[in-house]
Formats: C-alpha cells, sequence, structure tokens
C-alpha cells in the first residue's frame, strides 16, 4: 500500500490532459510500440473527434523511484459540466491531482470547479504548467496566476510539454513525493468505490472501482449498496492497456471488475461495493442518483421505424445509464420517446448514435429542462413536467417551479460588461464578483438551467471574444412564470413545435419563432400561415408564400445531370422532413427555438 498513489488529472478542455496522460504512459513504459496511438485513454470514435472525454477510464503505470517500485493509478475524468458527477466520483477515488493550466490559457472556469472539488476531497495538488513549448506561452504570469489561486511557492509549480515530454520526469517524481499513499485498513469488510463503468457486449458491464478498506477477492460474493444486488465476482483484475485477471486487489488499490451484468444501469457511479455476507456498515459518502437534465422527443422520421427505434434505444440504455426514455405520442409526429439527457452535449452523442451506429434517422423536438407545476386542486403535488404537453392548463395551475443552477464565470476585466448583461439577459442575478487577478475575474450568478443548458455558452464565447469559461452546478427549484408557446401551421396546432418559456420572453420568442419557421419552411404549392399563441391567443403570424408557377418551370430543361444532382441532392434534404397535416416540416425547425438569436 505504501508504494500505491492514486491521482486524476483536472484539467480545462484543450489544456492537454490527455496528451499528457499519453507521455505518462508513454514514459513508465507502460505502452509497448505496437499500442502506441494518439491520445490513447480517448478511445471512443466520437469522443476523439470532438476532442474531449466522454467517459472516465483508469490505468495502471509502475515506475521505478529511487530504487523503488511503485504503483501509479491514472483515473481519467470527463471534461465537460454534462459530466460532472463522474468527475466528482472519480476525484473522490484519489489521493492527488495534477492541476493542469495552459501556459498561454491561464486558468479557466473547468480548471477552477474541478479544483474546488479536489479540494474538498483533500487531494494534494500538483500544478503543472503545461505547453510551455507554445510560442504563445505566458509562463511567468501564469504561474503567478497558479500561486495566486493556491497560494502555493511557484517552485512547486511544473513546467511541462505534454507535446515535447519535457518535464514528465518531473512529474512522476512529484506523484510520487507529494502525494499521500492510501490509507484504508486492510482487515476491515470490503468497501470499494465505483467511479466508472464501461459497458462490454461480450463480458458485460466492467465496474471499475478504488478498494478504500479490505479486499476484493476473484470468487467473492459480493454486494453494490445502493441497489442492493448482489454477485459473484467473476473476475478481478488490474487496468493496464489491457486488463490484467488477478487473484485479488487490495486495499488503496484500483482495479476493474466483471459479474456479467448486462445494463448498464445495474452499476452506479458513486455506489460502494461490499462483502455479501459481511457487508460494511457503512456506505461511501457522496452517493447520487445521476438525474437528466434536458428532456426532448426522439421520433422516428418514418413512422413504421418506431419498433427499430425502440429496439436501438434499448440497445444504448444498455450501456449508457444516464440515458432514460419512455414512450410518448404526439399528434404531429406519431409515436416516439420522450428521452431524458445529462445535457445539451450528452443529446447530441444519442442523435449522433442513433444515426451511426443503428442506422436510425430521427427527429428531434424542441428540449426543455424538467419543470415541477402544482395545480389549484392540489397545490402540495408534485407535477413533472418534462414535456411542454404535460404542463396543466392556464386556468388550473397554482404554480411552476424551475430548476436553478449556480454558474460560475472567469473573464477578463475586459469583457465583465457584456458578460453581466448576457447573464441578466438569461435571467441570471449576480452573487460573487471576484478579482483572481488585476486582469481576470470570477463571477457567480444564480440562473435558471433553462437558460443555460441550450445556447449560452456560445453566447458567452461570442461576447468575451473567447476569453471566458464557464461551469455550473444545480442549487434547486425555484418559482418561476412558465407559459407554453404553442405553434400552428396552416392553423393546425403542431405539438411537437411548442415550446416552455418564461411568460416575459413569451412574445418576443414567439414572435421570433414564427419568423424562424417561415426561414426554414420550404415553400409549396399553397400559402402557409404560421401563427404563435399562448392559449387561445394568438400572439405573432407569418406567412410562407406559396410557390409561384414560373418558379418551378424554370428548373426544368438546361444541364440533365445537373439536374439530376439537384434531385438527388433534394431526396437527401428529403429524408430529414415530417410531414404534418399537408406541410414538410425539416429537422432544423423543431430546433428552431434554440437557435432565434
Ligand atoms: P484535453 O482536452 O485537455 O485532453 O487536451 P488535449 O490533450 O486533447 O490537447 C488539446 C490540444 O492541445 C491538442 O491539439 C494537442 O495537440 C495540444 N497540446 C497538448 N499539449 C500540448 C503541449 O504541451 N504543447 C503544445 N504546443 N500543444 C499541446
Ligand atoms: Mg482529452
Amino acid at each position: 500500500m505504501k508504494n500505491i498513489r492514486n491521482f486524476c488529472i483536472i484539467a480545462h478542455i484543450d489544456h492537454g490532459k490527455s496528451t499528457l496522460a499519453d507521455r505518462l504512459l508513454d514514459f513508465t513504459g507502460s505502452v509497448t510500440d505496437r499500442e502506441k496511438q494518439d491520445q490513447l485513454l480517448d478511445n471512443m470514435d466520437l469522443e476523439r473527434e470532438r476532442g474531449i472525454t466522454i467517459k472516465s477510464h483508469a490505468i495502471q503505470m509502475e515506475y521505478m523511484h529511487n530504487g523503488e517500485q511503485y504503483i501509479l493509478n491514472l483515473i481519467d475524468t470527463p471534461g465537460h459540466v454534462d459530466f460532472s458527477y463522474e468527475v466528482s466520483r472519480s476525484i473522490a477515488a484519489c489521493e492527488g491531482a495534477l492541476l493542469i493550466v495552459d501556459a498561454a490559457q491561464s486558468i479557466q472556469a473547468q480548471t477552477i470547479s474541478n479544483l474546488y472539488l479536489a479540494l474538498e476531497n483533500d487531494l494534494e495538488i500538483i500544478p503543472v504548467l503545461n505547453k510551455v513549448d507554445l510560442p504563445s506561452a505566458n509562463p511567468e504570469e501564469v504561474t503567478d496566476d497558479i500561486v495566486d489561486l493556491l497560494g502555493c511557492d511557484p517552485s512547486e509549480v511544473i513546467h511541462a510539454s505534454g507535446k515535447t515530454g519535457f518535464g514528465v520526469e518531473n512529474i512522476l517524481s512529484a506523484i510520487i513525493e507529494r502525494v499521500p499513499a492510501p490509507s484504508g485498513n486492510p482487515d476491515e469488510p470490503l468497501q470499494a468505490l465505483i467511479f466508472d463503468s464501461v459497458y462490454n457486449p461480450f463480458r458485460g458491464v466492467e465496474t471499475y472501482f478504488r478498494v478504500i478498506n479490505g479486499k476484493i477477492r476473484k470468487g467473492q460474493n459480493i454486494k453494490f449498496i445502493a441497489t442492493g444486488k448482489t454477485y459473484f465476482a467473476d473476475e478481478v483484475g488490474t487496468l493496464k492497456l489491457k486488463q490484467q485477471p488477478k487473484q485479488v486487489i487490495n486495499t488503496g488499490d484500483v482495479g476493474y471488475l466483471i459479474t456479467g451484468i448486462k445494463e448498464a444501469k445495474e452499476v452506479k457511479v458513486g455506489d460502494t461495493i461490499t462483502d455479501a455476507k459481511e457487508p460494511t456498515k457503512n456506505a461511501i459518502e457522496g452517493f447520487e442518483n445521476v438525474k437528466p437534465m434536458v428532456f426532448a422527443g426522439i421520433y422516428p422520421v418514418d413512422t413504421e421505424d418506431y419498433e427499430d427505434l425502440r429496439a436501438s434505444m434499448e440497445k444504448l440504455q444498455l450501456n449508457d445509464a444516464s440515458l432514460v426514455f419512455a414512450p410518448e405520442s404526439s399528434a404531429a409526429l406519431g409515436f416516439g420517446f420522450r428521452c431524458g439527457f445529462l445535457g445539451m452535449l450528452h443529446l447530441e452523442i444519442i442523435q449522433e448514435r442513433l444515426e451511426r451506429e443503428f442506422d436510425m434517422t430521427v427527429i428531434t423536438t424542441v428540449p426543455n429542462v424538467s419543470y415541477h407545476a402544482f395545480t389549484n386542486k392540489n397545490p402540495d403535488e408534485i407535477i413533472i413536467v418534462n414535456n411542454p404537453t404535460d404542463l396543466p392548463e392556464p386556468s388550473t395551475l397554482n404554480r411552476v417551479e424551475e430548476p436553478y443552477i449556480k454558474a460560475t464565470i472567469i473573464t477578463k476585466a475586459d469583457f465583465v460588461g457584456p458578460v453581466m448583461s448576457l447573464c441578466i439577459e438569461k435571467r441570471g442575478v449576480i452573487t460573487n464578483q471576484t478579482y483572481l487577478t488585476p486582469e481576470r475575474v470570477e463571477l457567480s450568478f444564480d440562473m435558471p438551467l433553462a437558460e443555460i443548458v441550450f445556447d449560452f455558452y456560445d453566447r458567452l464565447k461570442t461576447v468575451s471574444k473567447g476569453y471566458a469559461s464557464f461551469d455550473y452546478s444545480p442549487i434547486g427549484m425555484r418559482a418561476s412564470k412558465l407559459v407554453r408557446v404553442d405553434i400552428l401551421l396552416n392553423a393546425q396546432q403542431v405539438d411537437a413545435l411548442s415550446a416552455l418559456i418564461h411568460a416575459d420572453n413569451a412574445y418576443t420568442i414567439g414572435k421570433k419563432m414564427c419568423e424562424k419557421l417561415k426561414e426554414l419552411i420550404p415553400r409549396q404549392q399553397f400559402d402557409i400561415p404560421i401563427q404563435a399563441a399562448i392559449g387561445a391567443k394568438i400572439i405573432s403570424r407569418e406567412t410562407v408564400k406559396a410557390l409561384r408557377k414560373d418558379v418551378t418551370a424554370k428548373c426544368y430543361g438546361g444541364d440533365i445531370s445537373r439536374k439530376r444532382k439537384l434531385l438527388e441532392k433534394q431526396k437527401k434534404g428529403k429524408k430529414r422532413m415530417r410531414q404534418v397535416g399537408n406541410v414538410e416540416i425539416p429537422q432544423q425547425a423543431f430546433m428552431a427555438v434554440l437557435k432565434l438569436n
């Protein structure tokens, strides 16, 4: 145990976490040449393309230091706010953290929020000034920023480059010398923290854990405390680039467990593994059931594909425990599913996976957060509104509550004005303003989650010319004035286009939605009136003018091959259209409410 070090890497996105992790593996000889690949830890295709670590992983390295052999367990953390609970559990499995700061970008919001998580868990922080090879690096200034933030000595900040490998040896020495060894008790009943799980279609779910007390053996009968289920440990082992089966994983170490579990949702991150016969009395603190934050309908473009879509969603859920869905129907779109996601990124990933891995073409409806509604009849009973059509009639509605978050934004002092205006426009209330350095300001706001899950981040980047970073955490439900804005096409209400909007913004947004839909809905043989309404009251109107005969006529004649290409293109574009009544609606129209600015 005294030669084990468990650590994670915390960094703002793109500050070089994956590259540096790669270098550590290289330097410790944990990767053979044949296995060498760029960005080893990010091994999902989608993930690689997006340049973000979607699922955390863990890897074990061995390293000789002053004549002694050490085991270094690197626990990777996801780099996106949608997955912040997983980050917190990974951090809870470690004694130390490398805090990586880009020498050109300095400290960003995610650096800070993850640092707070690490400090709450009493982790030893090793600051690393990364990318010192960059011509735009600003090592003195950024070191000062780090020193101000941590209250450490400048000599503790390790200068490094994941690109050239500079400083990697110093980092490894610091991990061994500064991070404390694990301190559990091998004689107590088993208590292991689940910090991640990976779905394997052949072997079932692989559970990644850190042993806090006791030990876990191959063939042991074990129990997961939160789910109450018991299993037989078919295999335990350590995580090298390939899994290494072992007879036992001891106190303080990190490993994987295979029990033949077939569904991702049976393994809950944050749960405690214990012995089935001699269980620990104490579950590890901090367990939470992850709750979806964003809901949207997913419908097949072709109604006949409903059963295929169901089968695909079920398969996706097997390996993505955070995806939830339930059947729903829409007057406009027929049968589909109301799905819950961790955030907009998660929604996009699911949509993309449905298309790539399952070859489904789907329509996703306007996303919304989850509201609590109360009626006059039963003012104490919570009605959970995950779908605009579930909002009770305005006349029966007692009140509505919406989820709020604490937003942390770090920006250059020059942009405080525009950032504040944006947050106020998004119904934010400022709660704190701190100058981290004379140039950098940390702003805290209480804001409705609904205002930030959609386009907030892009707007923030724009108003701050890229010099603002952002992170958030939930702070509970608060009263809200919510209305449902309905859309009528050709005098027919299209339920899948309805959106839940704060009353103060309803008129403006209703108007903008009509304008946007006018842009997006293709012209047809007849006029299509587009109306926005709150209840029976029409608040805005636009018209998509009928196609003039001579315009169609002009398309004919001319170069045959060009015309064929055009037709092919139209066919492809058509795929994502949905016929509602006699109007064709393209996919973008269903998301129009998110793109109004
Ligand atoms: P992550 O999002 O924190 O995992 O960051 P990555 O490791 O994916 O790196 C983000 C980008 O920075 C990539 O384009 C890397 O090639 C680049 N990068 C990472 N480390 C260094 C470094 O030390 N020097 C330079 N010049 N570029 C780096
Ligand atoms: Mg990465």
